[in-house]
């Protein structure tokens, strides 16, 4: 169930490095196609977590033995790793976070409750990720400010020529998606940063389906802030990036107070921890940042470039191979498309494909993908939806083709 598939590197070798890829589910073969929730994890990421806890577990900045010195190294090297994969100018603006969710929370409670007023304007789009509503929401309830949304065409891509109609005199955050986790559109994000810069507008992007199917380099992209999981990039659940530039970050109030975060704390006043610790308040999840930085290193390893084209020819592949079903209609036909093919079958219950596909062994994702307007936006209550890692194969999407044909049959 292996191919090399025309890329610079080898199919076959790359799952060898995946233990969960070698399971059976229901005496089947595992077929993983539900990438976009979460990646398996490769044996580089998983032996240095478990290395972590076996040789270096320790609570890190603060102790002076050797084991506390040692985890602070390894989880402030993982910070360096993913400065230099985003290309940010310092360790300073790289955040250690939970994940994408609390990234973009983080920004909304303390550069959004700074500096957004009454009357203000927000400006997100028509295909964000529920984590990246409702924290803006929440913000606009509490300042009574308004929230205005980038429209989207019947392709699943962004009406970039309404964006700039949106902004006024008032419009003072802007946060958008890079790839759209239900429909696979890559955002044209620099273009919507420069339009939003010449208007002096700060923009957030929520980059969590884009930083493993993509080079992300933030200074050619000159975002203000980058927010991205590290259980989608092959590293472990519990673990993210915000990536913001210092002079944000620098005026920004602290998100969590506690320990690690302050330089002094009196009952009177306390001040606060450089960046980034000032936004890092309490003992973080020092082995799952280790393994985020594994996790770069086997991205790194591959390459990003090659991963992309890895998972654009399984894109066409798949683009054509499910062609042949009259009654499947894919949801999202954005021109720039990646990682996410989303679709529905004429009379039947996207729930009920995801069932079937399990009895296969095919692990595939079904229902609103935490994007529920897009599902009002297309008149449908959800999508299956496959999603693509750098270890898929065009023989994977035949036995999936198989079990959408078993699917037709059992409902037809
Ligand atoms: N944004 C997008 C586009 C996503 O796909 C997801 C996860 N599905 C998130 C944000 C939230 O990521 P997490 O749950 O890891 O915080």
């Amino acid at each position: 169930m292996t191919t090399n598939i025309n890329t610079d590197f080898d199919v076959k070798i790359i799952r060898e490095e995946f233990p969960a890829l070698k399971l059976n589910v229901h005496d089947k073969p595992l077929v993983y196609l539900d990438n976009a929730a979460t990646t398996q994890k490769p044996l580089s990421v998983i032996e240095t977590i478990t290395n972590y806890y076996n040789f270096q577990n320790s609570n890190i900045h603060r102790g002076v033995h050797y084991l506390s010195q040692l985890a602070t190294n390894e989880y402030e090297l993982a910070r360096t790793k993913i400065k230099k994969f985003i290309n940010a100018a310092s360790e300073k603006e790289i955040i250690f976070v939970r994940g994408a969710t609390e990234a973009v929370n983080l920004v909304a409670a303390t550069y959004g409750r700074k500096n957004i007023r009454e009357n203000d304007e927000i400006i997100i789009s028509a295909m964000e990720h529920h984590s990246n509503i409702v924290p803006w929401q929440i913000l606009c309830e509490e300042k009574h400010a308004k929230l205005k949304v980038i429209p989207m065409n019947d392709n699943g891509e962004l009406i970039i020529e309404d964006f700039e109609k949106l902004i006024t005199e008032k419009t003072k955050f802007i946060s958008v998606v890079h790839i759209s986790n239900s429909l696979g559109t890559v955002n044209p994000v620099k273009e919507i940063i420069a339009t939003a810069h010449k208007y002096n507008i700060p923009v957030l992007i929520d980059g969590a389906q884009a930083i493993h199917h993509t080079e992300v380099d933030v200074k050619d992209l000159d975002c203000d802030f980058y927010a991205f999981s590290g259980h989608k990039i092959y590293g472990p659940t519990g673990t993210g990036v915000l990536y913001g530039k210092e002079k944000f970050l620098e005026e920004m109030p602290p998100y969590m107070g506690g320990g690690d975060m302050i330089a002094s704390v009196t009952f009177e006043k306390t001040t606060y921890n450089e960046l980034p610790h000032k936004f890092e308040a309490g003992t973080p999840h020092v082995a799952g940042g280790i393994g985020l930085g594994a996790a770069i290193d086997f991205v790194n390893r591959i390459g990003v470039s090659n991963i992309a084209r890895h998972e654009k020819i399984l894109m066409n592949y798949i683009t054509q191979k499910l062609s042949e079903f009259k009654e499947l209609h894919v949801i999202g036909t954005a021109a720039n498309k990646s990682g996410v093919y989303s679709f529905t079958l004429d009379g039947i219950h996207p729930h009920d494909i995801g069932t079937i596909l399990d009895s296969e062994g095919i692990a595939i994702r079904t229902g609103h993908h935490c994007t529920q307007p897009v599902m009002k936006r297309f008149g449908i209550p959800a999508t299956a939806r496959v999603s693509f890692a750098v270890y898929n194969t065009t023989e994977e999407i035949d036995i999936l083709a198989e079990g959408i044909k078993k699917a037709i049959e059992v409902f037809s």
